[in-house]
């Protein structure tokens, strides 16, 4: 820890020195992250934790995992030297490797270091090449905290700006309780989305740049639209040329247990023309990026070069990270080890603050409810408290803050995922009790 008197004096000077005022942290008392290995991370009065959120999902193959650190130390000591004005072997390598698991075709990677640039270049590049500024985007989306991604990001409890660089409109294509769509069935649910794409678009009289999304909501809840559902829209979308981004900021990597990327659970029409990365890639290293198709990355003359986008310390990193990712399969792991958390979870569905669980692979959203059905953020809340008690660190979404976010490192073994998801069940009741 820091040699400052004490987690008390910490903590004041953190609030003073580091946050906003207005951002809270995640506890009554924040959790002081000292170190980790494998899915474990110990504060610095020496509690272990269970981690099933990964730092919002960063931890892809495991903290301190040895053949990553070996590979950022190594790269440390050769040069640390970073602009895209020249080559790095580790960039490159990456930019080949990742070109090759997108999917696309003619893929072009841009590395950055954070989702939020991933998008904001993504938005760059579909309104240059559509020459509009008309964006859609999925209601109770997050696509980031710049001007432009704050700009499409539906749920604006994240956003202070009234001004915008972009023109935005939102359609619906998120499952969420008490909207007009509630209680749908799948096809219902499809169809209402789709006309309601096309409606949006007769209004904007189909001059519009892309349609951003993620493939499964993260900051909004973890709740899955039907398969297909994007397959529908890009159908519509074709018809007036405007670009499909799909944002794989947590779906990327395999989370989602059946697929390498979100988005191929909607691909009968095929792939999508760009796809923004970040989080997992790093495994905690700040590096990002967009994967685009050659003629829409070409498409923007500018001449863009992002200093830190693709340094070689966090490529070698990345490339270390999915390395060990495609070594050990930790797509396959995701689907079987998530089905076990899944199974192990119906425990909890008969309680009365659990509204629904849902989500795939290591991508499962617990939705807390009160008795009248409405959001239950203060039960949330409650059980965020209780599974810390009990040694495991969860996360927390969805518009109103009542979903519980569970999202380990792809790594989880089934005997973790045991343990963690009986630590969860016994939170929620000790929270159920207490409501
Ligand atoms: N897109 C999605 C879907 C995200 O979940 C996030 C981060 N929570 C971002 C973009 C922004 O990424 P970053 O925080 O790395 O800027």
């Amino acid at each position: 820890g820091f040699d400052d008197g004490g987690e008390h004096a910490r903590l004041t000077r953190r609030r003073a020195a580091v946050m906003p005022s207005w951002l809270s942290t995640m506890y009554s008392e924040p959790i002081d992250i000292e170190s980790g290995s494998g899915r474990h991370v110990w504060d610095a009065e020496g509690n272990r934790y269970l981690d099933f959120f990964g730092g919002i999902l960063t931890t892809m193959t495991g903290h301190a995992v040895p053949e990553v650190t070996k590979a950022v130390s190594e790269q440390a000591g050769r040069i640390l030297h970073s602009s895209t004005l020249y080559l790095n072997r580790p960039m490159v390598e990456l930019a080949e490797r990742i070109a090759e698991l997108s999917g696309l075709d003619d893929p072009r990677v841009f590395f950055t270091t954070s989702g939020t640039e991933a998008n904001d270049t993504a938005l760059l590049l579909a309104t240059g090449y559509r020459s509009s500024n008309q964006i859609l985007a999925l209601r109770n989306s997050y696509h980031g905290r710049s001007f432009a991604s704050l700009a499409v990001t539906g749920n604006r409890s994240w956003s202070p700006s009234s001004l915008s660089p972009v023109q935005t409109s939102y359609v619906h294509g998120s499952r969420r309780r008490g909207t007009v769509l509630e209680g749908l069935t799948d096809e219902e649910f499809t169809e209402a989305c789709v006309r309601d794409l096309e409606d949006t678009l007769d209004q904007l009289h189909g001059n519009v740049a892309c349609l951003i999304a993620e493939p499964i909501q993260g900051v909004g809840g973890f709740a899955a639209p039907p398969d297909g559902l994007f397959a529908r829209f890009r159908e519509v979308l074709d018809r007036h040329g405007i670009l499909w981004v799909s944002d794989e900021v947590q779906t990327g990597w395999g989370r989602t247990g059946e697929h390498f990327w979100g988005w191929q659970a909607h691909a009968d029409n095929g792939p999508p023309d760009v796809v923004t990365f970040a989080k997992g890639i790093g495994n905690g290293l700040p590096i990002a990026g967009v994967v685009a198709r050659g003629e829409v990355m070409d498409s923007v003359a500018a001449n863009s070069i992002s200093t830190f986008g693709g340094s070689p310390l966090t490529a070698a990193g990345a490339l270390a990270n999915l390395d060990y990712h495609q070594r050990h399969d930790l797509r396959g792991n995701a689907r079987r080890v998530g089905a076990v958390l899944r199974a192990e979870l119906r425990a909890a569905e008969s309680l009365a603050s659990v509204g629904g669980i849902r989500g795939k692979g290591l991508m499962l959203g617990v939705e807390l409810v009160r008795s009248d059905g409405g959001p239950a953020p203060e039960t949330a809340a409650l059980v965020t408290e209780r599974a810390r008690e009990r040694g495991l660190l969860i996360g927390k979404g969805g518009l109103e803050g009542n979903v519980l976010r569970v999202a380990p490192p792809l790594s989880l073994t089934e005997e973790e995922a045991v343990e963690g998801a009986r630590a969860l069940v016994e939170a929620l009741r000790a929270a159920d009790s207490s409501v």
